[in-house]
């Protein structure tokens, strides 16, 4: 099998352009799941202090026998902690729950514009500070639209590594992903492909009987062409290791426009400028 390509951020950190999503697993299921998946072969787990399973991530990570440095992990700051202090002692909780004395990526998980008196920009230079003191190897934003990057960009002096935002073949963000194109921010396609609605589009299934491959490896093959860095999620181990499977072919140019052509601007989960549930 190929090796996963490393995409270089924009602090010269690299990260692996394929991880492990751990939304919705079951803190009981996860060592399990991440270990199945650290034996595929992924190196790159996608956490989050509000998916409750942070714990067992680390502890999986411990298990493995691997490195630390050999295993990229993400968390993200939970809804309830953008105010400074409180985001320091998230912070330190996430680090104490996985076990680690740093994260290789750090993210404010929503912006909650309508929450904090749309104050995002303070959660911002609180992560700086993670970030400066090397506790943090990255840091970066999800769910973050234009207008909230600006703010960013405009008011705080470290421009965010990554923007993690859904994507897939029904929501194909064009306007983010240009902004984060010309900003030096890496996309992250959370939700690649889509909890696994768009996989019965006819155009999906004929590219992939050509190239003998399954709807969801096309789907994935197609975010990887398009440079983003996506971390499907399953707890089934077939499943693991098919997403993991998709460096042996390619797309064709046409393929990925015709996937690409599937967009109707359809969110599976919330708006970002709406979101509040904190
Ligand atoms: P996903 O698109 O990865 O879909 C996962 C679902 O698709 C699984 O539950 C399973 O039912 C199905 N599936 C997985 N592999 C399959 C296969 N090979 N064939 C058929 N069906 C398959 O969706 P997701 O879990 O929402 O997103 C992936 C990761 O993105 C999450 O685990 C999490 O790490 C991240 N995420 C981030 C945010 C955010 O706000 N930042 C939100 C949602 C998800």
């Amino acid at each position: 099998m190929t090796a996963v390509p490393q995409i270089t951020l924009n602090n010269g950190q690299s990260i692996p352009q394929l991880g492990f999503g751990v939304f919705q697993i079951e803190p009981e299921h996860t060592v399990e799941a991440v270990n199945t998946a650290l034996q595929t072969g992924y190196r790159h787990i996608d956490t989050a202090e509000g998916y409750g399973n942070e714990k067992e991530v680390g502890e999986a990570v411990a298990k493995s026998g691997l490195n630390r440095a050999d295993v990229f992990v993400t968390s993200k700051l939970g809804n309830d902690a953008h105010r400074p202090d409180d985001a320091r002692r998230a912070f330190d909780a996430s680090l104490q729950a996985l076990g680690f004395d740093y994260l290789d990526l750090f993210l404010i998980h929503w912006p909650l514009p309508t929450k904090y008196d749309g104050d995002f920009v303070s959660t911002w230079r609180t992560l700086e500070e993670f970030y400066r003191a090397g506790r943090a190897r990255s840091i970066g934003v999800s769910n973050f639209q234009p207008h909230h990057l600006r703010r960013l960009h405009e008011e705080t002096e470290i421009p965010p590594a990554v923007n993690q935002i859904e994507v897939h073949p029904f929501l194909t963000q064009d306007e983010v992903r240009g902004f984060c194109a010309e900003h030096g921010i890496a996309i992250e396609a959370w939700s690649p492909i889509g909890q696994g609605v768009v996989l019965d589009a006819p155009v999906i299934g004929s590219i992939a009987e050509r190239v003998g491959k399954t709807p969801a490896q096309v789907v994935l093959r197609w975010h990887i062409e398009r440079g983003d860095i996506v971390f499907p999620k399953s707890v089934t181990p077939s499943r693991i290791k098919e997403n993991f499977d998709i460096f042996d072919f390619e797309l064709l140019d046409g393929d990925v426009a015709e996937i690409s052509a599937l967009n109707k601007n359809e969110r599976t989960g919330p708006d970002p400028d709406k979101f509040d549930m904190v």
